[in-house]
């Protein structure tokens, strides 16, 4: 069983906050400055170039991949690091597209985040082939999975509603078309339990600075089913993902693993700080985690409800169909989230009116969520949000 008593204290979190937004951003993991300390003075400072190979620099791409295979339900050896998100989608799609030559549309919904759309944009003009990105309701995907479609391009989790799309029906639906799948696991890696192998997903990637908890612009992640690890082509072909980096030579060939997806250096800072979150995960259960962030998720929705009743639920109310979040509508939504945060309430906002709640167990418990209801049903109920401090959009939402 999981302690979440004892994960809990693992984070910094300032006093009286109570932190909703480790959907956006996750919070710093106490352990994870004396490691950066450690790497920076007695790696970099001492070691310089040669801690490349005295410190394992070169390896942490692939070792702290493997601890992530495990929260996400991938065989060992088939994940890395590196890069951030919408470069991980543009890979996996330009790999996923190439296995699939004779079919030129990509299928994604309209619930998925705009940046792996953007990049699928640019992935079909950069190859010139007449690619269609097909993107439609996220109720409409299963029936838009036809022998015509090569990619279906998924984001497990809706950024807005929190809606979790079937990944093993959808995976096995594209699969008796022809159709090879991409996962986009920002929200779910670290919020739900994936199960990557046993839903024979083909390609995966994810970001860890959501749920994860790694840091601001944490390197994201990337996973190759064993299925076609050894045939994928690496549309960004650097020099760390050929064969022999060090052989230098001028014509590139794909190392014979994930290591494929390797483009350039690897983010040791980065990786770092990812390392210390890591260690917290490494006492959690994902079958625990979920369990939990579906009780907190409930308690949140009916004393939500029973409270405020201006707010309108936008999460679907089946546990089992949404994911680590809940959004409800509330037309003043943006004020109404900024009187929160000043309350010490941190959770965001999206447009046009989602105001956006995300449950964290490894840190988020029972009377966390009970204060924080109390608190958003003082601001709605008495219009607190209501003054002209709160209703000036900040850049970032
Ligand atoms: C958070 C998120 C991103 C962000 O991509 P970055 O390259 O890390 O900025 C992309 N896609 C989805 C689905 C996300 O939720």
């Amino acid at each position: 069983m999981t302690n979440f008593a004892a994960t809990k204290p693992m984070f910094t979190l300032p006093e009286g906050m109570i932190y909703l937004d480790g959907n956006s951003l996750g919070p710093l993991p106490k352990a994870a400055p004396a490691a950066m300390e450690k790497v920076m003075r007695d790696e970099w400072g001492e070691m310089l170039i040669t801690g490349w190979n005295r410190a394992g620099w070169m390896d942490l791409s692939t070792s702290v991949g493997d601890r992530i295979a495990r929260l996400i339900g991938a065989e060992p050896g088939h994940v890395i690091m590196g890069d951030t998100l919408s470069v991980k989608v543009y890979q996996a799609l330009a790999s996923a597209v190439a296995l699939n030559p004779g079919r030129k549309v990509i299928l994604s919904d309209n619930g998925n985040f705009p940046s792996d759309l953007y990049m699928a944009q640019g992935l079909i003009r950069t190859l010139g082939q007449g690619h269609e990105l097909r993107v439609v309701d996220p109720e409409a995907v299963e029936e838009s999975i036809t022998d015509e479609v090569a990619v279906l391009m998924i984001t497990e989790v809706d950024y807005r509603t929190g809606r979790l799309h079937d990944m093993k029906r959808l995976t096995e639906m594209a699969h008796a078309h022809g159709v090879v799948t991409v996962w986009d696991l920002a929200h779910t890696a670290g919020a739900t339990e994936v199960k990557l192998a046993e839903c024979k997903a083909d390609f995966a990637v994810g970001c860890t600075y959501k749920y994860l908890n790694g840091g601001p612009g944490a390197p994201a992640f990337i996973y190759v089913s064993p299925r076609h690890v050894d045939v994928a082509e690496p549309a960004l072909s650097g020099w760390l993902g050929h064969e022999a980096p060090f052989d230098f030579d001028l014509d590139y060939r794909p190392a014979p693993s994930i290591e494929r997806m390797r483009v350039g250096t690897p983010p040791v800072l980065g990786l770092t700080a990812l390392s210390a979150a890591l260690d917290v995960w490494d006492m959690a259960d994902m079958g625990d985690v979920r369990k939990k962030s579906q009780d907190l998720t409930d308690m949140f929705i009916t004393e939500v409800e029973a409270r405020c009743p201006a707010l309108t639920l936008a999460s679907p109310r089946d546990r089992d169909a949404r994911g680590s979040q809940v959004s409800f509508r509330f037309a003043e939504g943006y004020a109404a989230m900024q009187a929160l945060i000043a309350r010490g309430v941190v959770g965001d906002f999206r447009a046009p009116d989602v105001m956006r709640f995300g449950f964290t167990p490894l840190y988020i418990d029972e009377a966390d969520v009970m204060r924080a209801v109390e608190i958003l049903a003082d601001v709605v109920n008495n219009d607190l949000w209501d003054r002209a401090e709160y209703k000036t959009r900040a850049k970032v939402t």
